[in-house]
């Protein structure tokens, strides 16, 4: 069983190819966590990797996390549970509502208990787990979203399925990595993963004050990688100038990207390219995080 969650997911890596991106004359490939599986997606696969793999060998009968109604960290958490034989638990953010996440969370055997917006708010309280440990005994706790070194560690895979495919592309080398950054995690594992070989561009999908860039450095340090802000109005805000981007990415090049993250993530970069921070010629790997369930949620 365990050679399951050990077994690396194959994540294409392919050039993409935007007008914007030649005006700019800078190469982009897109590594694609969106296809390594079509439930345990994206980013959020590396993420939980670790904890599946503490929990299979402490023979923990069941996996609990956190997460807001649309949450693709809660979608993958339940997938893996049933697709590895954990049983899930998963405490939401406000109360029961029933969004397409919320129902493949049920399908999917997940429990779940609603905590109202202030009991969501005591997450970061020494003590909140307690109730949850006595309730489900010998359970794994994963932190929100899967962050902390647990799941940035398991990001560091990521570096290694880009080098894997680069004589494929074509590419002697690369110079940076762009992405986008909720908590930080996947951004710091690329960091710590690169070891300052090539640079990390994160794409905050939340707004400065959320403390990113605080978790990063704590994860991280605070060399190696530069932050942009790329949350336009705010986090889980959409506007029509993003939906007509994402249209329009997708009718040049067949790609499916979502609103909070990889959309904004790829706009940023757009604006940063015309802007002229990178030089002529630049390689740059594009981290499709996935997500693309959570799409259901706006549309
Ligand atoms: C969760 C998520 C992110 C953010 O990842 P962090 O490790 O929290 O920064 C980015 N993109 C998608 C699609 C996500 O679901």
């Amino acid at each position: 069983m365990s050679s399951c969650f050990l077994d690396l997911p194959h994540a294409p890596l392919q050039p993409l190819r935007l007008p914007w991106l030649e005006s700019a004359n800078i190469e982009v490939a897109i590594l694609r966590l969106d296809l390594i599986d079509p439930l345990i997606s994206g980013n959020k696969w590396f993420k939980l990797r670790h904890h599946l793999l503490q929990a299979h060998e402490a023979r923990a009968p069941g996996l609990i996390s956190l997460g807001g109604n649309h949450s693709n960290h809660l979608h993958a958490l339940a997938a893996a549970g049933k697709r590895f034989g954990f049983a899930t638990a998963g405490l939401l953010r406000g109360h029961a509502q029933d969004t397409p996440t919320v129902r493949d969370l049920h399908a999917l055997g997940m429990e779940l208990h609603w905590l109202g917006h202030g009991g969501y708010r005591a997450r970061h309280q020494p003590g909140f787990w307690a109730p949850w440990q006595a309730r489900y005994p010998g359970w794994h706790c994963i932190p929100e979203g899967g962050g902390g070194l647990k799941g940035a560690l398991g990001c560091a895979l990521i570096v290694e399925q880009a080098r894997l495919q680069l004589a494929a592309l074509g590419w002697p080398d690369y110079h940076a990595w762009w992405l986008a950054a909720g908590t930080g995690t996947t951004l710091a594992g690329l960091v710590l993963a690169e070891a300052g070989r090539h640079a990390v561009h994160g794409a905050l999908a939340v707004p400065l004050g959320h403390g990113v860039p605080q978790a990063v450095a704590e994860l991280a340090g605070t060399r190696g990688y530069q932050l942009h802000e790329a949350c336009r109005s705010g986090f889980a805000r959409v506007d029509d100038e993003l939906l007509a981007f994402i249209d329009e990415t997708e009718h040049h090049t067949g790609i499916p990207l979502e609103a909070l993250y990889t959309g904004k993530a790829l706009l940023a970069l757009r604006e940063q390219a015309q802007a002229g921070l990178f030089a002529a010629g630049t390689r740059l790997i594009f981290l499709h995080t996935g997500g693309l369930q959570g799409r259901r949620g706006y549309l």
